[in-house]
């Protein structure tokens, strides 16, 4: 049995490490898709449990599967439980064989598992590992009960359950930290990837994610033939912002441009800050001349927009901005970037606070 059991937990590691992978770019359970993931996982895995069982009588068998159907409820709530169930309970029904009694018990068994985890991660207060130990307790006491009412008590039944008890509760607290392991992995993994794509400062795009980004609209635009415009935008004497109200005040401009900015902005379109005082806009399926003038909006904007800074004055600004189009004022990527910088400093050079054509 000990064997058995050894092999089973061998099983529920390796589908937590397959769980921990298709999760890792989106491990938040907040959409109902993400639930009925992690449901059909666990019911998958709980069906190849059932398929290594340990059979104690010809037509009933023993194993893990109810450790899945906890993970489901842990991470994934009643969504999850259930659809783990009723993949577990649905392959029992197709794969294995056992008289109606046996069957109808097994399929209650799990479905009072999966609503009792479920209600406990929703309803008890505490730490989960005392959460997850509720869980086991209930799934243990549920099993037991099935067995007796199926097996009546005697000897064997008895040791039978212990062994099935100190083996469970080993495996329970195994698997507990193990998934713990995982899932925590997979955050700071998460974080890290967005905070190596996110300006500190502004929450905007840093230039690394630009550059990626850019590679991306480009590949899309050819795909589809859109044309894609640039936007360069660069803050006009902020030197004097900084040496006029302080370092701290000139990054609270900053800030609050990279606000507007997104705020003026289509969802689509992709804000960066590639640098000190420099933004850019990447618009998708835009022309030049729509370019042109949604860079002219945005100049317009910014120099009627009072910025609050610390001192609780506020104070005025304006841009200087450049415009390209990718298939239409260029076919090459270096020219893209170019000839939005190029106007660019043409207007800083004819005056600032302007747009320049090519
Ligand atoms: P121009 O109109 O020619 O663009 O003049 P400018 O003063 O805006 O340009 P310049 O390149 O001379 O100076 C840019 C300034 O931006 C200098 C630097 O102190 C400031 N700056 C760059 N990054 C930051 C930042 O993160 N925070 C703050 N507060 N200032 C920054
Ligand atoms: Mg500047
Ligand atoms: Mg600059």
């Amino acid at each position: 049995m000990l064997k058995d059991f050894f092999i089973h937990s061998s099983f529920v590691i390796t589908f937590l490490f397959i769980g921990g992978s298709l999760f890792k770019n989106n491990p938040e359970m907040d959409t109902t898709l993400q639930k009925l993931k992690l449901g059909a996982l666990a019911g998958i895995l709980g069906s190849v449990l059932m398929a290594f069982s340990i059979q104690i009588t010809p037509v009933i068998m023993m194993d893990l599967r109810h450790v899945a159907i906890l993970l489901s409820a842990f991470y994934g709530g009643f969504v999850s439980a259930f659809v783990a169930a009723s993949i577990i309970n649905i392959s029992r029904l197709v794969f294995f064989d056992g008289s109606l009694e046996t069957f109808l018990v097994t399929v209650l068994i799990m479905f009072i598992i999966a609503g009792f985890a479920a209600l406990v991660q929703k309803k008890v207060e505490g730490p989960d590992f005392f959460k997850w130990t509720i869980m086991g307790l209930i799934s243990l006491i549920t099993i037991s009960s099935g067995l007796l009412y199926l097996m009546g008590f005697s000897d064997q039944v008895y040791q039978l359950l212990v062994n099935y008890w100190v083996i469970t509760t080993i495996s329970g607290v195994l698997v507990y930290f193990l998934a713990g392991y995982i899932v925590q992995s997979n955050q700071m993994f998460l974080h890290l990837k967005t905070q190596s794509a996110t300006d500190f400062l502004t929450g905007l795009n840093n230039v690394r994610q630009f550059d990626s980004s850019l590679n991306e609209s480009i590949e899309s635009a050819q795909e589809h033939n859109e044309k894609l415009s640039l936007l360069m935008i660069d803050i006009d004497h902020f030197k004097k912002v900084n040496d006029t109200y302080g370092h701290q005040a000139g990054d609270e401009v900053l800030r609050q441009l990279g606000g507007l900015l997104i705020t003026c902005s289509r969802p689509s379109d992709i804000v960066s800050r590639n640098g000190g005082e420099e933004f850019s806009l990447l618009l998708k399926n835009c022309s030049y001349s729509q370019a042109l003038e949604i860079a002219e909006r945005l100049r317009g904007i910014v120099e009627n927009h009072r910025f609050s800074i610390p001192n609780g004055k506020e104070i005025k600004i304006t841009i200087s901005l450049g415009a390209s189009t990718y298939l239409e004022t260029t076919q090459y990527l270096e020219d893209f970037i170019k000839q939005a910088d190029d106007t660019l400093y043409k207007s800083k050079r004819t005056g600032r606070n302007k747009v320049s054509a090519l």
